[in-house]
C-alpha cells in the first residue's frame, strides 16, 4: 500500500514526539507510528523533549517515565504548566506499571498510559484514540455551539438552553453533557465517564457520575422518571440518545 493511499486528503501528517532514552524501544515506537502515517520526532531525554516542544509543539507526545535528567513526570508537569501546551495529549509509557505510577502519571497530567512490555499495536491504538479525543475537543471549540431540537449549548459562554430557556449547570455537569453530545449512542461505563470527564481527578467515586446524570436528567428530560435522552444501560453504564431531542 502506498503512503498516498493511507493518507487520503488529510493535509499535513500529525506529528508525534517520542521521548525515550532506550534507543531500541524508541526505534520500535517510531517504526510502528510511521507505518501508520505519522511524522515522528525523537528525544532521548526530558530536557531534549522540552526544547523540541518549545520550538514546535507536536500533536501528541509519547513519554517514557524513566528518563535521565528530567524524569518523565517532571516533563509532564512542565508541559501542563505552559499555556501553549496545556492541552497537548500525553501518553505515558511506564516500566513499572504499578498503581502508584499510573495514578501519579494521570495526576501529573498524562492522558493515558501503556505498561512495558507493550504491544506496538496497543500503543498505536491508544495514540489514535487520544488524537481523536483531542480532535473532538478542538472541533467543538471551533463550532462554538451545539443545537439539536430542544437543546442548545453555547461552548464559549457555557450557557445551556432547553426549549429556549436557560438552565443552570455546574461546570462538571456541563462537561458531562458536552461529552455525551460529542459521543452519542455509544455506551460508557461510569469508570470511562470518570476518566473522560473528570480526568486527572482519579479519586472521585463512580457514584458521582450517577449524581451528575440525575441532575442533567432533571434539567433535560421531558420526564426525568422516564429518561429518553440519557439512558441507563443496566449493569453497564449510560448512553446518550440525541434523537430524543427532536
Ligand atoms: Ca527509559
Amino acid at each position: 500500500m502506498s503512503l498516498a493511499q493511507e493518507q487520503p486528503e488529510r493535509g499535513p501528517r500529525q506529528k508525534i514526539l517520542v521521548v525515550e532514552d532506550e534507543s531500541d524501544i524508541r526505534e520500535l515506537i517510531r517504526y510502528n507510528l510511521e507505518q501508520e502515517g505519522f511524522a515522528v520526532e525523537e528525544a532521548a531525554s526530558g530536557s531534549e523533549a522540552l526544547e523540541r516542544i518549545k520550538r514546535r509543539a507536536p500533536d501528541l507526545m509519547v513519554l517514557d517515565l524513566m528518563l535521565p535528567g528530567a524524569p518523565g513526570l517532571e516533563v509532564c508537569r512542565m508541559v501542563r504548566a505552559e499555556k501553549a501546551t496545556r492541552a497537548l495529549p500525553i501518553l505515558i509509557v511506564t516500566a513499572k506499571g504499578t498503581e502508584v505510577d499510573r495514578v501519579l502519571g494521570l495526576e501529573m497530567g498524562a492522558d493515558d498510559y501503556v505498561v512495558k512490555p507493550f504491544s506496538p499495536r496497543e500503543l498505536v491504538a491508544r495514540v489514535k484514540a487520544l488524537l481523536r479525543r483531542a480532535g473532538a475537543r478542538g472541533e467543538s471549540q471551533r463550532a462554538g455551539s451545539y443545537e439539536r431540537g430542544r437543546l442548545r449549548i453555547d461552548y464559549d459562554t457555557y450557557q445551556v438552553f432547553v426549549d429556549g430557556k436557560r438552565i443552570d449547570l455546574a461546570l462538571r455537569e456541563f462537561e458531562l453533557l458536552r461529552f455525551f453530545v460529542e459521543h452519542p449512542l455509544r455506551v460508557y461505563t461510569r469508570e470511562q465517564l470518570l476518566d473522560m470527564v473528570w480526568g486527572r481527578d482519579t479519586f472521585v467515586e463512580p457514584r458521582t457520575v450517577d449524581v451528575h446524570v440525575r441532575r442533567l436528567r432533571q434539567h433535560l428530560e421531558r420526564d426525568d422518571a422516564r429518561p429518553e435522552l440519557i439512558l441507563t444501560v443496566r449493569s453497564v453504564g449510560y448512553r446518550f440518545n440525541p434523537e430524543a431531542l427532536d
